[in-house]
């Protein structure tokens, strides 16, 4: 529904800057996690934009118009925090429809929303139970259907998984996509979980210290992270040193040529460990920087192997995942082989 713009968000609490001119764009009706180390302002992010905290300086955009100055219940966001203060002494249907109610909605539009909430969180029927006879999960979904009750344009989702038993966070996934589909809500869910993350997002926007490290879709993040944060965050990471002329790398930069060419630019190529290949037999592709090295380590996980891998030309050993089982032993001579259209040149 609401296309969500942040434009250079900060806020300070007592001197500590928790948000440092943070600017992020997510698109109406789409899903975006926010990631990030605990402390690095992702709570603090909802909550400014559901109004319940107050920005010191920037903007938040809804389709274009600010809605810095309005307040929380005039916004049409939703924040749901992971502990759910459902009302105890209140049934399911009077909390769900508890919002309703005080927007003065009429009894019967309020059951008939109240019925429709339930079929979407899986829990028809619960209209009369009390909070305390539901499970913790339950309680949850009820939590959602509450803050759904009032129709918001933007739902934001604090820790919506991560503190669930294993068991029931692939359940909450899918209640989660299936609520932000069915109701074209524009989300934003704040997790600390990669996996998470890679599992429910359209897109991610990877969080350090305040202020936005990059966005992107899993697989951008995944294979061109902009920087070794971002790269770390989504798995093992390998990386070489070196110079880049033209379509050409050069591991150290060492080329004798590359000394009297002011147009090489130092750079730190990243690439998966299972990108990487090893053979037995030298050949060349023009796609493929091929480095003769020496297996140093190898570790037999079942359906993959990992080996670390030490390279004549490189400083510091190299992780490969195989899926091909390729059967090495330490200290066997071997041929490295670096695709580097799967690598990502990254800022040093
Ligand atoms: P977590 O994953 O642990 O929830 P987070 O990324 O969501 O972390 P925030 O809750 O946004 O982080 O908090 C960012 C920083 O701001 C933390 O250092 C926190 O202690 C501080 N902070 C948050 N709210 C307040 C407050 N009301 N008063 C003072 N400091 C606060």
């Amino acid at each position: 529904m609401s296309r969500i713009t942040i434009e250079n968000l900060s806020k300070k609490f007592d001197q500590k800057e928790v948000l440092k001119n943070l600017n992020l764009e997510v698109r109406a009706e789409e899903m975006v996690a926010l990631l990030g180390p605990s402390g690095c302002g992702k709570t603090t992010t909802l909550k400014l934009i559901s109004g319940l905290l107050a920005a010191d300086t920037g903007d938040i955009k809804f389709d274009g118009n600010s809605v810095i100055e309005l307040p929380t219940e005039k916004r049409g966001a939703v924040l749901v925090f992971q502990e759910n203060l459902l009302f105890p002494h209140l049934n399911i249907e009077e909390n769900i429809a508890f919002g309703l109610k005080m927007s003065g909605v009429e009894k019967k539009i309020r059951t008939s929303r109240v019925t429709e909430l339930l079929e979407l969180v899986n829990l028809p029927g619960y209209q009369k139970r009390m909070p305390g006879e539901l499970s913790g999960g339950q309680q949850q979904r009820i939590a959602l259907a509450r803050a759904l009750a009032v129709n918001p344009r933007v739902l934001l989702l604090d820790e919506p998984i991560s503190n669930l038993d294993a068991n029931l966070r692939e359940e909450m996934r899918e209640l989660i996509r299936k609520i932000h589909e069915e109701e074209n809500m524009t989300t934003i869910f704040v997790t600390h979980d990669r996996e998470e993350a890679l599992l429910v997002a359209d897109r991610i926007a990877v969080m350090k210290n305040g202020s936005l490290e990059q966005i992107g879709t899993p697989e951008e993040l995944y294979r061109s992270p902009v920087n070794r944060y971002v790269a770390n965050f989504f798995g093992q990471a390998n990386y070489i040193r070196g110079c880049k002329l033209g379509d050409e790398f050069y591991p150290d930069c060492q080329n004798t040529e590359l000394k009297h060419d002011q147009e090489a630019e130092k750079k730190l190529v990243m690439i998966r460990p299972e990108f990487l290949h090893l053979t037995k037999e030298e050949f060349s592709d023009s796609d493929l920087m091929v480095l003769k090295s020496k297996i140093i380590k190898r570790s037999y996980a079942g359906e993959r192997i990992y080996y670390q891998v030490e390279a004549d030309k490189l400083q510091d050993p190299l992780r490969v995942i195989d899926y091909n089982l390729s059967n090495f032993e330490a200290g066997e001579e071997v041929f490295l082989h670096i695709p580097l259209a799967k690598a990502a040149y990254l800022k040093e």
